[in-house]
């Protein structure tokens, strides 16, 4: 496997070896998959798309539908403005969507495609729509796709003359539907009314009815992205995944929009709370309190186990400083902070949330990373547990490290997107895998006489 990693770190600018990271154009259908009705188009070849569905379907194990330009060595020439005409035209009128999101690739990107004009000059059905943003893959990542995507709806649809409702824009992150649903559960405890863009419950997590719908029936609606112009104001989940989104809503329709980090773990759900209860006016209920109370008493019991094991934590931005905050409130000593997305705002609130912990300079972070940096630092430092996604596999193996699956993509095992990770229940369920984890290694590794089943 990755056995013959060398030990030695040569400092690398030029090259990526296992990237920690996808293609934009992979964040933007994610993100146009939460559109009510949508056909995500990827503006390029059709190997690129057939690409991002199955990296999308593996993850979540269901169809992730789009379509694309087919580009052959004319377009790439020419251009792809014909392609992308004829590919509305029988998208309308084969699959009939009401909306259709244009994604362009590196191809239509380096020949210089301008999908403003495209959209501008061509043929629309009357009660139908064409929004694009652009997601050019040699810069950024599948984190900057998705923000793109969900920046293009705004720019395209959020009405600005909208009239003015109570509701909060919501812009979650790029995070599963089993997080989306737990936001879900506590914007309604906490008695706020909101939009949230995008939306894949239903979609990427619809159930199993026996009949296929192209269009299942989940997502928002785009009377829903419109009004997100007349908000009462925005909260924007995710520094990386949902800022530009916000800087958009705000300078097209001028709502205020605050920016807070995935509310993971204690403190993160606490201030997340405290911002639904500021906007709504009410009290966090006592439901929440007592989930709140159950998180922390597993905390207390598990401590043992977790108690100053030194961990591994890579992914994307968003998710990592969030998995960060809830492995220090475990009494976790994280050594190895890394994502593949560049940014380094990664870096110092990476080292921010350290110091806050009395960790100032300690361990290694990096954004713009990749793995085989990862499993250098491991062999360098050791470790005792690795987090992240199903791409950790290699390494865990070669070093027999445990392992804790979490994060985007997990594609070699099942159920992952149907589980939140935030919220006091999310924190619950992460701290329980890692529990797990830990004991599982303490149970294979012990003399028989010495395996207790009594903790
Ligand atoms: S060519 Fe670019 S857009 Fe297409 S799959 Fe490769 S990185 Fe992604």
């Amino acid at each position: 496997m990755l056995d013959q990693t060398p030990k030695e770190l040569i400092k690398r600018d030029g090259l990526r070896i296992n990237p920690l990271k996808t293609c934009q154009p992979v964040g933007a259908l994610y993100a146009a998959l939460g559109v009510k009705k949508c056909m995500p188009h990827s503006h390029g070849s059709q190997g690129c798309v057939s690409y991002h569905r199955t990296f999308l379907t593996r993850h979540f194990k269901e169809p992730a539908i789009a379509s694309s330009s087919s580009f052959t060595e004319g377009a790439s020439v020419f251009g792809g403005g014909a392609n992308l005409r004829s590919s509305v035209k029988n998208i309308f009128d084969l699959y009939d969507p009401d909306i259709i999101a244009v994604h362009t690739t590196c191809l239509s990107e380096t020949i210089g495609d301008d999908l403003n004009s495209y959209i501008l000059e061509m043929e629309i059905p009357d009660d139908k729509l064409v929004v694009h943003c652009n997601t050019p893959s040699y810069v950024g990542s599948h984190i900057h796709g998705y923000a793109n995507m969900v920046a293009g709806f705004i720019k395209y649809l959020a009405d600005k003359n909208a009239p003015k409702n109570e509701k909060l824009g919501f812009f979650p992150g790029f995070v599963n539907p089993g997080d989306l649903r737990e936001y879900k559960r506590l914007l309604e405890l906490m008695g706020v009314e909101f939009i949230m863009l995008p939306d894949q419950t239903g979609v990427m997590d619809s159930p199993m009815t026996g009949v296929y719908e192209m269009f299942p029936k989940g997502g928002t609606t785009i009377e829903e992205i419109r009004a997100l112009g007349g908000v009462k104001e925005a909260l924007a989940m995710g520094d990386f995944a949902s800022t530009e989104p916000a800087l958009v809503l705000k300078s097209k329709c001028g709502v205020e929009t605050k920016v807070l980090p995935l509310p993971f773990g204690v403190e993160g759900t606490d201030k997340f709370l405290m911002e639904l209860s500021r906007i709504s006016g009410n009290p966090v209920p006592k439901v929440l309190e007592e989930e709140r109370g159950r998180l922390i008493d597993l905390m207390l019991d598990a401590n043992p186990y977790f108690y100053a094991k030194r961990c591994s934590i890579f992914g994307d931005p968003d998710t990592v400083l969030g998995i960060l905050s809830l492995a220090l409130e475990l009494g976790m000593k994280p050594i190895h902070l890394i994502t593949g997305t560049p940014g380094e705002l990664f870096e110092r609130k990476a080292k921010e949330i350290l110091a806050a912990y009395g960790l100032e300079g300690e361990g290694r972070v990096k954004s713009s990373g990749d793995l085989f940096e990862l499993h250098q630092w491991i062999k360098n430092d050791g470790s005792d547990l690795l987090i992240g996604t199903s791409y950790g596999k290699q390494i865990a193996k070669a070093e027999d490290l445990p392992f804790v699956r979490a994060g985007f993509p997990v594609l070699d095992r099942y159920g992952h997107a149907y589980e939140p990770l935030l919220g006091y229940q999310g924190g619950l369920i992460l701290a329980k895998r890692i529990a797990d984890t830990i004991m599982d290694r303490m149970d294979r590794d012990v003399l028989d006489e010495d395996l207790e089943v009594v903790m």
